[in-house]
Order: structure tokens, then C-alpha cells, then sequence
């Protein structure tokens, strides 16, 4: 009976799977369905300039709306749509959706996209990168790709050139989530990142602890040296704002400053152009 009702069917109600896996199993089947009737949006989160004390750019974050279970996280979704290749899709209308919405925005204010390691061993992401731009008509310095360095750890000399072949394309590269990873020096030594995004775990005990301040005042004197701009993640108190002040951080990103929020509320935010 089982085989007639199709081969889905029968691995979704396979004796002996466990709950979690079932449910991946699920999750599976409901991100396509989602994918084709239009259910994921963007949420945008300021990232500030703290020389000239305004909004630089927003990231772009994904979301999921789903129609029974609501809102979705992309730590939840975004593992599985790697799995199974729907991250390709899914990056793309992405690429586009920022670039598309990023174009309504002032001149100078740009729009910082998050990229899978996924995309990057698929064939055709600086093409995907260059239609999206082109379809939008931003300005490719506007348009900021924001990767961790599992993108360098795999099949490296080929990710690089990718790299390289996107910068071509006038984009800037961000290393995002730095801190995390195993060899985070050796990628800025192998690639010239326009930024660094400082994980916010070295965030969250500024000012109080001495380690993080001591590992922050490191890497802020890593950018500098290397003109790379320094954003650190995650800020969510005045305190934390003025030790990264202090230590020269360059860019700041977290609920203090703004929850990420819906296009509509972005160009709200802009006409009274909020400063910190
Ligand atoms: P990320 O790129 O490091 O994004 C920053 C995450 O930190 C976001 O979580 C954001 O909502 C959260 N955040 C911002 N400020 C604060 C704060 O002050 N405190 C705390 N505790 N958290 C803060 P979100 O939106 O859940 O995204 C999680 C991750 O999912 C992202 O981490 C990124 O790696 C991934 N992601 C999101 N959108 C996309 C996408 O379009 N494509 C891909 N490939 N990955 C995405
Ligand atoms: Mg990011
Ligand atoms: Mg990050
Ligand atoms: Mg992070």
C-alpha cells in the first residue's frame, strides 16, 4: 500500500525513523512547496557607520512565512535547502529581491546579501550576481556578498577565483561571522575582503570581560592594518557601543540599533534618517 501512494510517502512514514529526522523529512517536501507559492520574504537590519554616525547599508535576512506555523528562522530552513540544492533557487531570488528593493533606497545606502557555500560550487553565481544587478539597476558597489570561511575551506583555489571574478563584477566581499571559524588569518592573508564582520559572541561581554576587549582591540588593529572596515555583530547596549567606539571599531550591526524590519519600515527609516 505504501508503494502506491509513492515513494515520499513511504520514507516519510518509514517505521523506525526518529522524530527529528521525520520532521526534517517534512520540512523537506514544505520548503519546495513554499519556495514555488512565494512564502519567503527579506527582513532588513541597519548596518551604522560610526564615523559619520548614520545607516551605511542594510543586510538582508532571510524569513519564512509559513502559512500554518508562522514565521520561520533561517538557521531552521537554511541547513536543509542546502542539503538538498534549494539554496541555489532560493540565493537567487534573494540576489534579486535585495537588489530590486536596495534600488528604491538613497544613492550612497547599500545592501549586504548572505551567500551559502552552496552557491559557490554551483556554476553561474557571478552571472546570477551581474542579472540581478542589471535587472535592478543598482550600482555594483551598492551590493555588498557577505561569506563565512567555510566558502574558502572547501575546494579553495576554485572558490577564490570565485572571489575574485565577483569583485570583478564591482561588488564588495564581506568575511562574515569572523572569529568562528579555524583559520580565519589565513583567509584574509589568501583574499582581500573589504570587511569583517567580528561574530557577535565577542560582543556580548563588552565591556566587562577582559578577554573579548582584548581580542576585539586585536582584531581592530587586523583591519586597520590591512584597511579592511571592521563591523562587529550583535550590539545590544549603549556599553557595548562605546567600548567598540573606543577600541575604533569602524561599523556596528544589532538590536540596539534596530531589529531587522520589512522594506516598507526601511525607507520609513530612511526619510528620517536616523542618527546614532
Ligand atoms: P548572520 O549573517 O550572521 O546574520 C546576523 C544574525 O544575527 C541574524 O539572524 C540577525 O537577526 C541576528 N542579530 C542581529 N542583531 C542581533 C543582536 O543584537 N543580538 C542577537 N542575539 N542577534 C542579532 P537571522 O536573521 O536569524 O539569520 C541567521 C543566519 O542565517 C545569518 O547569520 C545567516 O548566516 C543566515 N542567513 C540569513 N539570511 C540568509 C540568506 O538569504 N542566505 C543565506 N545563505 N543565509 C542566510
Ligand atoms: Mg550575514
Ligand atoms: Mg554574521
Ligand atoms: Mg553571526
Amino acid at each position: 500500500r505504501a508503494k502506491a501512494e509513492g515513494r515520499n510517502t513511504l520514507r516519510f512514514f518509514e517505521k523506525g525513523m526518529d522524530e527529528p529526522l521525520q520532521a526534517r523529512q517534512a520540512l523537506k517536501m514544505e520548503l519546495r512547496r513554499g519556495l514555488i507559492q512565494g512564502e519567503f520574504e527579506l527582513v532588513y537590519q541597519p548596518l551604522m557607520d560610526l564615523h559619520e554616525n548614520k545607516v551605511a547599508a542594510f543586510e538582508a535576512l532571510l524569513r519564512w512565512r509559513h502559512p500554518g506555523r508562522g514565521l520561520i528562522s533561517p538557521a531552521e530552513f537554511i541547513p536543509i535547502a542546502e542539503d538538498t540544492g534549494l539554496i541555489v533557487p532560493m540565493g537567487e531570488w534573494v540576489l534579486h529581491e535585495a537588489c530590486r528593493e536596495a534600488a528604491k533606497w538613497p544613492g550612497p545606502v547599500g545592501v549586504a546579501v548572505n551567500l551559502s557555500p552552496v552557491q559557490f560550487r554551483k556554476q553561474g553565481l557571478v552571472d546570477t550576481v551581474a542579472a540581478a544587478l542589471a535587472a535592478s539597476g543598482l550600482a555594483p558597489h551598492r551590493l555588498e556578498l557577505e561569506i563565512t570561511e567555510s566558502v574558502l575551506l572547501q575546494n579553495s583555489d576554485a572558490n577564490l577565483a570565485e572571489l575574485h571574478a565577483l569583485r570583478a563584477v564591482g561588488v564588495r566581499i564581506a568575511m562574515d561571522d569572523f572569529g568562528t571559524g579555524y583559520s580565519s588569518l589565513g583567509y584574509l592573508r589568501s583574499f582581500p575582503f573589504d570587511k569583517i564582520k567580528i561574530d557577535r559572541s565577542f560582543v556580548s561581554d563588552l565591556p566587562d570581560d577582559p578577554q573579548s576587549t582584548a581580542i576585539i582591540r586585536a582584531v581592530m588593529a587586523l583591519g586597520r592594518n590591512l584597511g579592511i572596515t571592521t563591523l562587529a555583530e550583535g550590539v545590544e547596549s549603549a556599553r557595548q557601543l562605546a567600548a567598540l567606539r573606543t577600541e575604533g571599531c569602524d561599523m556596528v550591526q544589532g538590536y540596539f540599533f534596530g531589529e531587522p524590519m520589512a522594506a516598507g519600515d526601511v525607507e520609513q527609516m530612511l526619510q528620517q534618517s536616523p542618527r546614532i
